[in-house]
C-alpha cells in the first residue's frame, strides 16, 4: 500500500514497516500493535501522509519510542499523544530541532553562493516541530502494548542516547542506525560516541543473540542479516585495537569490514 512518499509494508498482521522515500532521502520507521496500544519506533520526517498513514493501519492509541534523537526520525513525532526517547538525547533533540544547526549541518562545505541557494530552499523541509508530550527513558524501559512486550536496549554510539527495541515474542530487533546496511556514522562532530562505546554496544546486542532472528533497521534494505552485527564488532573491534585500516568515502574517515563501514573523527 502507498500514499504519495509512504509505503507500508507489512511484515505480520500487528507489526509494519513504513518506508518514506523523496528525491534526498529513504527512511523506515514501524508500527507494533498490541492489544491495547500501539508503539510507533521513529517517525521519519514525518510529511506530508505520514500522519494518516499510521493511522489507517491502526485504531489502536499510539505512543512513539524514537530509536534516537535525529532529524530524519523524530519529524513526525508531534502527530501523536505520547513521545519516549532516551534521556541521553535531549542535547541531540535540541541541536536536531534548531534550524540553524541543521541548515549549517545541511550546506557544511558548500561554497558561497551554493550555500546561499540551498539555505533558502531548505529552509522549509529542515524545520522540525518540537511540541509534544515528551517522556524519556533510560536503560531499562518496557512499552506494555497490551500481549505484547518491547524492550529498550541501550546501544549508544551513534547519539549518547542511542537505543533499540526488542521484542522478545516476536523475535525482532528494532535497530534504527545502529545497525544497517550501509555502515554506522560516529563521526559527527558534538553527536558520536568514541568506538569504544559502540563496541560495548555490539557486544551488547551480541549478548542477546538467541532473543531475536529479524534486525529491522533505519535505513535501506530491510530486514538485515543478523550476522551483520558480527561485522560491526569485527570492524569496531579493530579500530578500538588500533588494527584498522582506514579510507575516505565522500569526505569522510572511515574503517571498512566485511560488508560494513563505521565512520570516525579525523
Ligand atoms: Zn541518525
Amino acid at each position: 500500500m502507498a500514499t504519495g512518499r509512504y509505503t507500508v509494508h507489512p511484515i505480520d498482521e500487528n507489526t509494519f514497516t513504513i518506508e518514506e522515500k523523496t528525491r534526498f532521502s529513504q527512511g523506515l520507521c514501524y508500527l507494533l500493535c498490541g492489544s491495547e496500544k500501539a508503539l510507533l519506533i521513529d517517525t521519519c520526517f514525518g510529511y506530508r501522509g505520514f500522519e494518516k498513514t499510521v493511522k489507517s493501519l491502526t485504531d489502536l492509541p499510539v505512543t512513539v519510542a524514537n530509536t534516537h534523537a535525529h532529524l530524519d526520525h523524530i519529524g513526525g513525532n508531534h502527530f501523536f499523544g505520547e513521545i519516549w526517547y532516551h534521556e541521553a538525547d535531549r542535547g541531540i533533540f535540541a541541536l536536531h530541532t534548531d534550524p540553524g544547526y541543521l541548515l549549517d549541518m545541511a550546506t557544511e562545505g558548500m561554497s558561497g553562493p551554493k550555500r546561499i541557494l540551498v539555505r533558502l530552499l531548505a529552509k522549509n523541509v529542515l524545520s522540525i516541530d518540537p511540541s509534544g508530550n515528551y517522556k524519556y527513558f533510560g536503560d531499562e524501559q518496557v512499552f506494555h502494548l497490551g500481549e505484547r512486550d518491547v524492550e529498550v536496549v541501550p546501544a549508544p554510539g551513534h547519539t549518547p542516547g542511542s537505543v533499540c527495541f526488542l521484542d522478545r515474542q516476536a523475535r525482532m530487533l528494532f535497530s534504527g542506525d545502529t545497525v544497517c546496511e550501509w555502515g554506522v556514522l560516529l563521526h559527527i562532530p558534538g553527536e558520536g560516541c568514541p568506538p569504544e562505546v559502540f563496541l560495548s554496544s555490539m557486544l551488547r546486542l551480541k549478548g542477546l543473540w538467541d532473543e531475536f532472528d529479524t534486525v529491522w533497521p533505519g535505513h535501506h534494505g530491510f530486514p538485515v542479516d543478523k550476522s551483520y552485527i558480527d561485522d560491526y564488532l569485527a570492524c569496531a573491534r579493530q579500530i578500538v585495537e588500533g588494527q584498522a585500516s582506514y579510507e575516505s568515502t565522500k569526505g569522510r574517515r572511515c574503517a571498512k569490514y566485511g560488508r560494513v563501514l563505521i565512520t570516525v573523527p579525523e
